[in-house]
């Protein structure tokens, strides 16, 4: 059975529609999907009724979720899984909605620095590249730098612009991750730490971190991703061993807005069995 436990939509910064997202992976003939747009739950419920009523009657499990951006002490980013909460947890959506927010406030800061810098392009520009009040991220600002023709893709976007390094990149609030998993875990979910060893994507975790995520209830460590090497992998496997922790694999799927395909790397089943255990109550989604 093919379990791909982490993918976005436009909900967020995919391209995909939710119910475009649930076509897919049916016809994909994925088993078990979860949905985890960046910092919202907005996709939540076109995905549950798109697989709902589908005509194919099709087997696939729905694990709805989110993408938790968080931030250490030292303004390390971390993305924090959170699967299977409880959507109506007040503190989890204010968490959320204060994070959307911020990342409004963001991009205005990003966009001066590159108009100053004498780079064309205008807040109206980049909201018109999301769909409704999606969560607003830099791919939406590469669309739009694609767009205007400043450059050919998001990837070159990225590359010139828009990176963790670049001048012009300004980071927005988040969550500690600690204050993330607690906050899921109250919500009655589960949380499982993404691509924490991603090296390519800048400074990662140390491992040292994990005592206080353990402490604060993590539940799993996101090892088989894009962006992890074989030795990333491998470390990986061990501490989660070592410290009894789930071990997922994941796509990080986002439609168009990058390669990654659907289900390029999934999670055991056994694997998923202990982890969908550990919610406090059988919140997948199925016909
Ligand atoms: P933000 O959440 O606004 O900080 O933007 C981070 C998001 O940008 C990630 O979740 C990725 O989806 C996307 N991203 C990062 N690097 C690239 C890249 N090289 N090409 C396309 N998308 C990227
Ligand atoms: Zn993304
Ligand atoms: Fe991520
Ligand atoms: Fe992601």
């Amino acid at each position: 059975m093919l379990i791909d436990l982490h993918t976005h939509t436009n909900a967020s910064d995919g391209t995909d529609t939710p119910s475009g997202l649930i076509d897919k992976a049916i016809a994909a003939g994925i088993g078990v999907l979860a949905l985890t747009d960046h910092d919202t739950t907005r996709g939540w419920q076109e995905a549950s009724s798109a697989l709902l009523n589908h005509p194919s009657k099709s087997q696939l499990q729905l694990v709805l979720g989110s993408e938790i951006s968080c931030q250490d002490e030292e303004g390390l980013s971390i993305h924090m899984l959170g699967l299977l909460f409880d959507s109506s947890h007040q503190a989890l959506i204010d968490e959320l909605d204060k994070t959307r927010e911020h990342r409004l406030f963001r991009m205005e800061k990003i966009i001066t620095r590159l108009n100053e810098a004498g780079i064309e392009i205008s807040l109206d520009e980049v909201y018109a590249m999301r769909t409704g009040d999606a969560t607003l991220g830099r791919p939406h600002l590469a669309d739009a730098l694609v767009a205007k023709g400043h450059v050919a893709s998001r990837q070159e976007a990225f590359e010139t612009f828009l990176h963790n390094k670049s001048k012009y990149y300004v980071n927005h609030y988040s969550p500690t991750p600690e204050a993330a998993i607690k906050l899921i875990k109250q919500a009655g979910g589960v949380a499982v730490i993404a691509h924490p060893f991603a090296s390519k994507r800048g400074k990662t975790l140390k491992i040292e971190a994990f005592d206080n995520l353990i402490a604060a209830g993590l539940d799993g460590i996101e090892v088989d991703h894009p962006d992890h090497s074989d030795s990333e992998k491998a470390e990986l496997v061990s501490l989660a061993i070592a410290r009894n922790l789930v071990i997922t694999g994941s796509s990080d799927y986002h439609g168009d807005g990058k390669l990654n395909r659907l289900a390029q790397f999934t999670t055991n089943p056994e694997q998923w069995a202990h982890l969908e255990s550990k919610a406090n109550e059988r919140r997948v989604v199925k016909r």
